[in-house]
């Protein structure tokens, strides 16, 4: 049944009405607005089909869908601008058959097709699918209402039904087009449920794409959240805490601890400083440093003494061997101190060569008085600041040796070792000594004030004692404040005893060995000590019988031996050949060298002094790096010579046809000082005369040029040299008479000491008279 109309035609772009839609159109194209207007004048009635392409704008017949919509314009709205919106609502399907005019608009010939009005009964199964697939379709998408929805579904008509749900979908216009051109109720039920099935498709992965995508990115916002507020906890809790700790450490120690006052409020306020400072600040360090190192020092921590002078004096005694008289002036040192608790008593300053228990005997001192012990070396310090700190300004300041030395003590009165203060040097940075005077003087070093720390810190509570090697070496004003003792050196017989009492007993316990394992000979110990040692002190000794022990027990352990003997004869397996050879009285008289006696900063040494007459002119030639003022005395003794030629038996004019050569053998060491004068004198008539002088005769002494023999220092540690060298008689200076008692008696007495006044008496003794 055809039903052949015509009507003006509107063509769409991008929208498609279907029948039962009402819908807002802007109308603007010219021909459009000519075929409203048409429609305006008839019956209202007007043809809506979709240009194939939204883009053309005079679209041509062909590019029109020949199915559309007879719709009713419903209103019409001019709006600024010529366009005009039109309500309208679609009636039913219409196809177009001819074109009928084209100008001023396309007037059409259509065909209707109204669906029919009883409902086929074979579609009601289709029907039902498309409800329940819309439905389905409407709770995926969310994109309508349930309400929407609900009013969709009541519709009975299967026609309209469809035409309303897919007014509901967003399909693409080819879609659309196929549902409007599907005319048959069923063939368009078909359609609609094939389009919904594939847009469930799509609906049913965008959203499990969606889901993955949120995961995933629920999944690393989640982790990066996390990771943000873990790194923003760890901030606040992490470096703060540490800080904070540290800071409540501080206050903790500075409340339980006896700080002044003035300490107090200082190191309160560097606290509080250091807490304001941020975290990462390069000065937390320095402020970190300095609080620690107030924290530190012992302000007000005094250990208490032990004054009864028996407790020390066995201390004393059980530490060292011999040393009476040193050990009489530290008791009587003490008992001074015990009886007018003053603190202002002198510096104890203990002078000797190395390895005469110095050091430990400042040690036994602490131990007898009951107080801590530090030690402190000053050689080689140059610099003041090594003294007294550097100011904090300074990148890497500390404090001086002597702070550092009492936070080391840990107690505000300990005995203090200040180590070779005689090896201390001044330069261009300041003295040193200045400082340390400062440090030792009682009536300024309550309040020493170090740059570093600032503060004043009372040093007069402490007990100083300095050594040295020798006297002349440390700085006058020092010096004046110290009260000297001075510790010469052991004779071998003491050395003996120091080894068999204390050293070997200290050593086989520090090898982890015992007496039942390892034993000494005494006469193994006198080999040692003039076979493999040459010193004043016990140093050497000390670790040769280290060595020792150190050699049995390897044997001990290696090869299995229950006890070792160290004997003479197995020593050299021990401690491989000799160093030192006695010096015997085969050694023969010899013209042109004489035995001097020297006295060097480490003990008393024998020194052979050689002569040799050349062909010259008169000049004296002096070598083995000697100072000033023994060349000096080397021309003193020339002169008195020369003035004595004829008694002496010389030719007069020696001088002019010959040179004259002195050497002082070990070459390498440096001497110095007048008392080898009267040696190079006698060297020198050995020479001239060709008589010869005799090696066992050793001599000391300074020589004026009148011949006069005049004292020299050092005596005890000479005789002691010249003894442990196997010389029998010794030339000394009348004057030094005095000294002789500081010898020990044994070994007084095996020497033959002439006191000599003059020249004369010198050669009388030394030379051998006839020369057979
Ligand atoms: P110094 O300080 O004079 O160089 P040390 O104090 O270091 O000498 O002494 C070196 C070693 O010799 C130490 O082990 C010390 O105990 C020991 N010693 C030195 N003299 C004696 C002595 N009279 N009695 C016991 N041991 C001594």
């Amino acid at each position: 049944m055809k039903e052949l109309k015509n009507m003006p035609l509107l063509p769409l772009r991008g929208v498609m009405v279907f029948p039962y839609m009402i819908i807002h159109l802007d109308v603007g194209r010219e021909k459009s607005i000519a075929a409203l207007e048409k429609a305006m004048v008839q019956d209202r009635l007007i043809m809506l089909s979709t240009q194939k392409d939204a883009n053309t704008d005079k679209p041509e017949p062909d590019d029109i869908f020949k199915v559309g919509t007879v719709a009713e314009v419903k209103q019409l709205l001019k709006l600024p601008g010529g366009t005009i919106r039109v309500l309208v609502e679609g009636l039913y399907r219409a196809e177009i058959v001819e074109y009928i005019s084209e100008e001023p608009y396309y007037e059409v010939e259509i065909n209707e097709f109204k669906d029919a009005e009883e409902k086929p009964t074979d579609v009601e199964a289709l029907t039902r699918a498309v409800v329940s697939q819309f439905e389905n379709w409407v709770k995926l998408s969310k994109k309508i209402p349930p309400e929407t929805m609900v009013s969709v579904v009541v519709v009975e008509e299967p026609g309209r039904l469809s035409d309303l749900i897919v007014s509901h979908l967003s399909l693409k216009i080819e879609d659309k087009q196929l549902l409007l051109e599907a005319i048959d109720i069923k063939e368009r039920l078909e359609k609609l449920c094939e389009i919904l099935a594939r847009e469930m498709e799509i609906l049913e992965l965008e959203k499990k794409i969606a889901g993955r995508v949120r995961k995933q990115m629920e999944k690393t916002q989640k982790e990066y959240y996390l990771r943000e507020q873990l790194k923003a906890i760890q901030k606040e809790l992490g470096e703060k805490d540490d800080k904070s700790i540290e800071i409540a450490e501080y206050r903790e120690k500075l409340e339980k601890g006896n700080y002044p006052e003035e300490i107090k409020d200082k190191i309160k306020k560097e606290i509080s400083r250091l807490e304001k400072m941020p975290n990462m600040a390069a000065e937390t360090s320095v402020v970190r440093t300095y609080i620690e190192c107030l924290l530190s020092l012992p302000w007000g921590v005094y250990t208490e003494d032990n004054l009864d002078i028996n407790h020390a004096e066995d201390i004393l005694n059980a530490d060292h061997f011999g040393l009476d008289k040193v050990k009489e002036r530290i008791l009587e040192y003490l008992s001074i101190r015990k009886l007018t608790d003053s603190i202002k008593g002198p510096i104890l300053c203990l002078v000797g060569p190395p390895g005469v228990g110095k050091t430990s005997l400042a040690r036994s001192i602490a131990k007898a008085v009951d107080r801590k012990f530090v030690r402190v070396s000053l050689g080689g310090v140059r610099d003041e600041a090594e003294i007294r700190g550097h100011r904090r300004t300074y990148v890497g300041a500390m404090p001086g040796r002597i702070i550092q030395g009492m936070r080391t003590a840990g107690s505000s009165n300990p005995v203090f070792l200040l180590d070779e203060i005689d090896k201390m040097n001044a330069d261009f940075r300041g003295d040193p000594s200045a400082a340390l005077l400062e440090v030792l003087d009682p009536e300024q070093n309550n309040t020493f004030s170090d740059h570093y720390v600032e503060n004043a810190f009372d040093l007069s509570k402490v007990l100083w004692v300095v050594t040295a090697n020798t006297v002349h070496n440390i700085p006058r004003p020092l010096r004046d404040r110290m009260e000297v003792i001075n510790i010469a050196g052991y004779t071998e017989e003491e050395k003996i005893q120091i080894a068999k009492r204390y050293l070997i007993e200290k050593q086989l316990k520090e090898h982890g060995l015992n007496n039942k394992q390892v034993s000494i000979a005494d006469n193994t110990i006198q080999k040692v000590i003039s076979e493999y040692t040459r010193e004043s002190g016990v140093r050497s000794l000390e670790r040769s019988i280290a060595n020792l022990c150190r050699k049995a027990a390897r044997k001990i352990v290696q090869e299995d031996k229950k006890s070792i003997k160290i004997t003479v004869q197995n020593l050299h397996t021990f401690l491989g050949s000799a160093k030192y050879h006695k010096r015997q009285a085969e050694n023969k008289d010899q013209v042109g060298v004489s035995t001097g006696l020297a006295w060097t900063e480490v003990g008393g040494d024998v020194l052979p002094t050689e002569v040799s007459i050349l062909k010259g002119k008169g000049n004296l030639i002096l070598t083995g790096q000697l100072g000033d003022v023994m060349k000096e005395s080397a021309q003193a003794g020339l002169s008195y010579i020369r003035s004595r030629v004829e008694k002496l038996g010389i030719e007069p004019d020696f001088y002019e046809k010959n040179d004259i050569h002195i050497h002082l053998p070990e070459g390498a060491i440096p001497k110095d000082g007048p008392s080898a004068g009267i040696t190079m004198a006698t060297a020198v008539v050995s020479a001239l005369t060709g008589k010869k002088v005799r090696t066992d005769v050793a001599m000391t002494g300074e020589i004026t040029l009148r011949g006069r023999v005049l004292p020299i220092g050092g005596l005890k540690e000479k005789v002691l040299a010249a003894h442990r060298l196997g010389i029998k008689t010794i030339i000394l200076p009348k004057e030094n008479k005095r000294d002789m008692d500081d010898i020990p008696n044994n070994i007084r007495k095996q020497l033959e000491f002439v006191l000599v006044e003059h020249m004369d008496e010198v050669l009388n003794c030394a030379m051998v008279e006839s020369n057979e």
